[in-house]
């Protein structure tokens, strides 16, 4: 069975204040049976790390370098984030593949790197909502599978992130069909290309505009196994209302 998932992308927000969300966090999920993954800035990383060691939630980092080490001024290595007491990257995510031109090749490379540094690949794919519109969302994920994933990928060093684009930070959510469609593709996309052993065993995470308020209802559609989870990741009040609707999932 697949374990959920549930990740916080805290982007560029987070100063030293932000560990007492970490550890309000902590508190309220010591006991909990589903994987929890914070992924705060750089500069929060190793402090986050030693601060969470021994709970239940893990850290990651939110990019790397496709190189082990070099002059890549101001960037950083999986093997630096493995350092720092990372377990997982998140990659391809659409702020860096808009904002820093990251093509799947990109992300394939950096995910490659990453896992063969002991690391967790958190693959993001997500169409546009031009891309929707004119009725292309599939074939979009699939290009973004085909190209991001690496072949060394397996269903323990990778996770797949949904993520349409118009749907992050805009308090937009697609509907759950919308979400079912899609989460059933990237499943049978991996189990084509993987085998059913490594397809049926990957995580598949929703993201986009993820709240406490819709989040049972989205952790009930087929093939979600968690959310990523940007803005209410923020907050532990938000983060943990999540959490709790990703332990309550199927058991009822
Ligand atoms: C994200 O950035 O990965 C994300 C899903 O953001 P939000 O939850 O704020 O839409």
């Amino acid at each position: 069975m697949r374990r959920k998932l549930a990740a916080g992308n805290w982007k560029m927000n987070g100063l030293a204040p932000a560990m007492n969300e970490a550890d309000a966090l902590q508190a309220a999920h010591r006991n909990t049976d589903i994987d929890i993954l914070l992924c705060p800035p750089a500069t929060l990383l190793h402090r986050l790390s030693g601060r969470l060691a021994g709970s239940p939630i893990a850290t990651g980092g939110q990019d790397c370098h496709p190189a082990e080490s070099g002059a890549h001024t101001g960037d950083i290595s999986a093997a630096m984030l493995v350092d720092a007491g990372a377990t997982h990257v998140i990659l391809g995510h659409s702020e860096r593949r808009e904002d820093h031109g990251e093509s799947s090749e990109d992300v394939r490379a950096k995910a490659r790197i990453a896992i063969e540094a002991g690391l967790t690949a958190v693959i993001c794919v997500g169409e546009s909502e031009t891309q929707r519109d004119a009725a292309n969302t599939l074939d979009i994920i699939a290009g973004q599978l085909a190209g991001s994933i690496p072949d060394i990928a397996n269903a323990s060093n990778l996770v797949i992130a949904y993520e349409p684009i118009w749907a992050i930070g805009t308090g937009k959510v697609p509907t759950l069909d919308q979400i079912g469609e899609v989460h059933d593709f990237i499943r049978a996309r991996l189990e084509r290309r993987f085998g059913e052993g490594v397809g049926l065993s990957t995580r598949i995470l929703y993201g986009g505009s993820v709240k406490p308020d819709n989040a049972t209802d989205i952790f009930e559609v087929s093939n979600v196994d968690g959310a990523l989870v940007g803005g209410a990741s923020l907050k532990a009040v938000d983060f943990s209302l999540i959490i709790k609707a990703l332990e309550a999932a199927g058991k009822h």
